[in-house]
């Protein structure tokens, strides 16, 4: 079968011809229908040598949905057919994080070299997959599957990112979208559907500030030095709620920091390395919360799934083949991708 593989640290993903792997004891094969191309691909093929975590050659593709193609030993609750989407973070199964379905923070799945799927693993940018274990598939009930793909991250990860604030998204205040890109786009049609407050996005071009107004988003701002002002003036000088942070960079971090309200949220889901100094005589206003949070839980999952399906959230798809996909990277590296690259490999 065809495969993407990131094959050497600092040179361009590769498609290449691999054999289809066979499902051992517990595991499913999934051929795969969609897979979306994320930002952190990027991150993870910028990473120098003496620091890559994983190993190599590596199956990219974290965002995956298939069809059950094949069921290993003592396999039960999927069949041969059933359209599926992956949850990518895999736990340890069996603490309590895992029985709660929060595999993403499971405290042992690094220890016991499990990882998730496109990120060490064989992912999901492959004619097939292996799927460890049928508890990481979720049943798409109909969805588009090339829509759904990215939900199992660009849509998880921003719900995740964004439920811890609900509560503080009331009538009248303002929640903030850094980046309205793959994640970014998604969050916020969630904000728009699951609260009353005013989403405000900023990004660097005047195409992706338009995207975000099609999404959604009320009002737009030119991401830059000037953006906290400028929001301070459009919220009365209180500042926002919530800021969701899809870049992460210094710049992004440092805008959201200044555009915070009291008592509101930073959460930093992008990996640009940008820090934020958290304690008394910082930048922040007193009784901020600040979270750097990792993918989402299976029940968040089904939560996005349920969103689609209720014509909540709908990912903006350009489809690429798979013969297509190192081209595909180049365009989301160039900030070409509107919504969400998403390859499918059988065509
Ligand atoms: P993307 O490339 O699809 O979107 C990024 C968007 O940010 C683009 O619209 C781009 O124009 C915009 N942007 C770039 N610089 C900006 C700036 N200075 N100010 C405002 N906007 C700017 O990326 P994506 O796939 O949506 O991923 C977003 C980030 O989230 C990446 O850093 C990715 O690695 C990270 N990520 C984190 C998790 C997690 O679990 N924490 C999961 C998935 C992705
Ligand atoms: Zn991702």
């Amino acid at each position: 079968m065809k495969a993407v593989q990131y094959r050497k640290v600092g040179y361009a993903p590769e498609v290449v011809e691999v054999p289809v792997p066979e499902p051992g004891p517990g595991q499913v094969l999934l051929k795969v229908t969609a897979a979306g191309l994320c930002h952190s691909d990027l991150a993870v093929m910028g990473w120098p040598e003496e620091q890559f975590p994983y190993p190599l050659p590596l199956t990219l593709g974290h965002e995956g949905v298939g069809t059950v193609a094949a069921l290993g030993a003592g396999v039960a609750g999927v069949v041969e057919g059933d359209e599926v989407a992956v949850y990518g973070p895999w736990g340890c199964g069996r603490c309590r994080a895992c029985a709660e379905g929060r595999e993403n923070s499971c405290p042992h799945a690094a220890g016991l070299g499990i990882m998730p799927p496109g990120l060490g693993s064989p992912g999901a940018l492959a004619e097939y997959m292996l799927v460890d274990s049928a508890r990481h598939l979720v049943p798409l009930g109909g969805l588009d599957p090339v829509r759904a793909a990215p939900l199992t991250d660009a849509g998880l990860t921003p719900y995740h990112a964004l439920r811890r604030s609900l509560s503080k998204l009331v009538p009248g205040s303002t929640a903030v979208v850094v980046g309205v890109g793959g994640l970014g786009h998604l969050a916020v049609q969630m904000l728009r559907a699951l609260t009353p407050a005013r989403v405000i996005a900023l990004d660097v071009s005047k195409e992706k500030l338009e995207f975000a107004r099609t999404v959604g988003a009320h009002e737009t701002l030119v991401s830059d030095a000037e953006a906290p002002a400028r929001l301070r003036e459009l919220t009365g000088g209180v500042g926002a709620e919530a800021v969701l942070d899809f870049v992460g960079a210094e710049a992004t971090v440092a805008i959201a920091a200044a555009s915070v309200a009291v008592a509101g949220d930073v959460t930093v889901v992008g990996i640009g390395g940008g820090t934020l100094a958290v304690g008394f005589g910082g930048a922040l206003p007193f009784e901020v919360s600040a979270c750097f949070p990792y993918w989402g839980s299976v029940p968040e999952l089904l939560d996005v799934v349920a969103l689609a399906r209720q014509g909540l959230v709908s990912c903006h798809v350009e489809t690429f083949s798979l013969e297509e996909a190192p081209a595909a990277y180049e365009r989301l590296h160039a900030g070409e991708i509107s919504g969400r690259a998403v390859v499918l490999p059988h065509g």
